[in-house]
């Protein structure tokens, strides 16, 4: 019984689940069932109809997180991602899976099956190029974020959809593990044996670095801007030659525009620094591909911010002069620290990503870690002065 109450499910659950619940496949399909997912948080089954091959997606909520059961997290996250994702759906049409159901019992999303697609931080570490990335990822961001804050939408209206996104839980994983833990020697934080001296002095022992932290932060938690997607990794970007589809919105709430934009950045440095400790030949080549990458995401993303505030913009005092300059100046400011708290976060705290963990020479990997620390506190300490596609590629050329 699906109906009365949430209990978490196995493989063959999701088969029943699909059978009496969901109204997607034939009364004669013949189903089969993977438990696919990957992530921390939630279990992704995956149903495919061996008749027709007809698949779909049932990502449910767990209770607990994979990674600790110290994070408990309410299932209600799985109705902020089905939410959000049909929103992005319209905002930004061909950018996201379509949702079929959401279910606030079993809180289980149903949606479509994307794999056709490869995750893209597993295609960066095969060292593929996806030369459409920039173009595609910068108009999903400005759309979802310009068009979620108080510049388009009317202010009641946004108000309403502050209240619904309202995602305390979440939040609070990434208050403590962006924003707090990797700047003080922290219990949870899990830093490199041969990195650790390096740590204690560039980041923990730096006044400077804190402070700017701290006021991040607070920008981080007070700044309702625009509905972020909240965990814009390079793991939650669905990818292959001509399309991108972002996935797994379930952080979602508003917040500081820049909070994507330098998730995304941040994830593609990652595999930067990765390609040069993994690639024996084209090493260059690939590099060079990842810097016109990160420069494009940059400078795309002001191109386009700047014609949809001019096509999009409603609220009265958007049209006064030099008033979208002075905003967009405040999201690449926030784009920078959120680069550069994101390089620093993956090495020092709890959650590392693979494109490094995976540099199996481990002097390798403790120089590749500390380029990423040594960018990402110069991305934090000079985020002011931080503002073209250039500039960014300078900081990594001068960290490497
Ligand atoms: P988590 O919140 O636990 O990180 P994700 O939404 O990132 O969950 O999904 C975990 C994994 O499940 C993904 O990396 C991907 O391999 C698979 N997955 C998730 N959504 C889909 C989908 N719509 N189509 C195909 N595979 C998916
Ligand atoms: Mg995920
Ligand atoms: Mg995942
Ligand atoms: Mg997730």
């Amino acid at each position: 019984d699906f109906t009365s109450a949430y209990f978490t499910m196995n493989e063959e659950d999701a088969i029943e689940y699909a059978k009496i619940v969901l109204d997607v496949f034939d009364a004669d399909a013949e189903l089969t069932c993977k438990e696919i997912g990957d992530g921390n948080l939630n279990y992704v089954f995956r149903l495919v109809d061996e008749k027709t091959k007809k698949s779909i997606i049932v990502k449910q909520a767990g209770p607990v997180a994979r990674i600790s059961d110290e994070f408990k997290l309410s299932p209600d996250r799985n109705r902020i991602e089905s939410e959000i994702l049909e929103l992005q759906y319209k905002l930004a049409p061909g950018f996201v899976p379509k949702v079929y159901k959401y279910d606030p019992v079993m809180n289980c999303c149903t949606m479509e099956d994307l794999s056709d697609h490869q995750i893209m931080r597993t295609a960066l570490m095969q060292h593929k190029k996806f030369p459409l990335f920039a173009e595609h990822i910068t108009t999903f961001m400005v759309n979802t974020l310009l068009l979620t804050s108080d510049i388009v939408l009317e202010h009641k209206e946004k108000k309403e959809l502050v209240k619904n996104f309202t995602n305390p839980e979440l939040c609070e994983i990434t208050e403590d593990l962006v924003y707090t833990e990797p700047f003080f020697d922290c219990p949870r934080n899990d830093v490199t044996e041969g990195t650790r001296s390096f740590v204690e002095e560039h980041i923990w022992n730096d006044e400077q670095l804190k402070l700017e932290t701290a006021k991040l932060k607070f920008e981080f938690m007070t700044n309702a801007q625009s509905l972020l997607h909240g965990d814009l990794h390079t793991g939650s970007v669905f990818i292959k030659e001509d399309s991108t589809k972002v996935i797994d919105p379930e952080f979602a709430f508003f917040g500081p525009a820049g909070y994507d934009i330098g998730n995304v950045l941040a994830n593609l440095t990652f595999a930067y620094v990765s390609a040069k400790y993994t690639i024996e030949n084209e090493k260059l080549d690939y590099m060079n591909y990842l810097e016109d990458s990160i420069r494009d995401i940059v400078d795309l993303y002001k191109e386009k911010f700047l014609m949809l505030w001019d096509e999009k913009a409603t609220e009265k005092v958007a049209s006064y002069k030099g008033f979208k300059e002075f905003y967009l100046d405040g999201i690449l400011k926030d784009t920078a620290a959120v680069t550069g708290l994101e390089l620093c976060r993956r090495i020092i705290g709890i959650a590392h990503v693979k494109d490094i963990t995976s540099i199996s020479h481990e002097e390798y990997r403790v120089n590749a870690e500390k380029i990423c620390l040594t960018a990402g506190k110069r991305f934090i300490l000079n985020r002011e002065t931080i503002k073209d596609g250039s500039d960014y590629v300078k900081v990594i050329r001068e960290s490497v």
